[in-house]
């Protein structure tokens, strides 16, 4: 199993302020898969894929990603798992505000021992005629469109993506979505979804619920509708 996650517990603060985010979290995905973490504001799923993400450490529980397990690992070691193994997205793109499209990219690109071709990327996402553009002259559907591009110059074997339509319109959701599964596709990563916009529950392989820290249901979708 590409990814597996074992009765994780997770909990902020202590005393009164004391709360438990995460309560027995466990799950599974396939390599080259497409899943969503969906549930309500405050469910945990940020925290839960921050833990996977080795951005943020769990109290309890195992989490293996490829075969690394990334609870045992030194801070050093897991610098290097988030540099070699993972890309981010996130809502509101944090693009470097004074680099250009390409520039921004080209950053990851010089990270990476083996990137993919920058151009090919850029034309892939549709960002050709926008490289030599400052993230405030594009759209926000283009600025995520630059930083799914960065996040995939690494190659990565896993896209962690948290709300990556949450700031963006329907049509722009949809046009993220759909270049989503065409890297999911074409690059085989895998890619997992944090999200509450559950028109993506279509689009992708597995859903996983999540409520108040558990997981609440978690499925295969056998009838995935292709998007776009
Ligand atoms: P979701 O992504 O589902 O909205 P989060 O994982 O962001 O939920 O948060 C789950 C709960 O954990 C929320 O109550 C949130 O306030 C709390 N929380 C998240 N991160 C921290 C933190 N660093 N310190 C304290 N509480 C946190
Ligand atoms: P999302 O919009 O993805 O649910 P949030 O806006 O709740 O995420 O949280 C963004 C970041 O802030 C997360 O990395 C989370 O760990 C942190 N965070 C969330 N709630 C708290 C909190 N109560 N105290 C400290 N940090 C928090």
């Amino acid at each position: 199993m590409f990814l597996e996650v074992r009765e994780i517990e997770k909990s902020y603060g202590t005393g009164e302020s004391h709360t438990k985010v995460l309560r027995g979290v466990s799950t599974t995905l396939e390599r080259g898969k497409m899943c969503i973490i969906l549930g309500p504001s405050g469910s945990g799923k940020s925290t839960l894929l921050n833990a996977i993400g080795g951005l943020d450490r769990v109290d309890k529980g195992s989490i293996v990603v490829d075969g690394l397990d990334i609870a045992k690992l030194e801070q050093k070691e897991l610098v290097l798992y988030r540099k070699n193994y993972l890309g981010f997205i996130f809502q509101f793109y944090h693009l470097v505000p004074n680099l250009t499209v390409k520039e921004n990219i080209q950053v990851c690109e010089y990270l990476t021992s083996s990137p993919l071709d920058l151009y090919e990327l850029q034309d892939a996402l549709g960002l050709t005629e926008h490289q030599n553009k400052f993230p405030f002259q594009l759209s926000g559907g283009q600025q995520q469109r630059c930083a799914i591009a960065r996040a995939l110059v690494k190659n990565p074997r896993l896209l962690l993506c948290d709300e990556p339509t949450g700031a963006l319109d329907y049509t722009m959701s949809k046009e993220i979505l759909v270049l989503l599964e065409k890297v999911n596709q074409d690059y085989g990563t895998t890619v997992l979804i944090v999200s509450h916009n559950i028109a993506i529950k279509d689009m992708v392989h597995k859903v996983i619920e999540i409520k108040d820290g558990k997981i609440e249901k978690d499925y295969r979708n056998e009838t995935i509708i292709p998007a776009g």
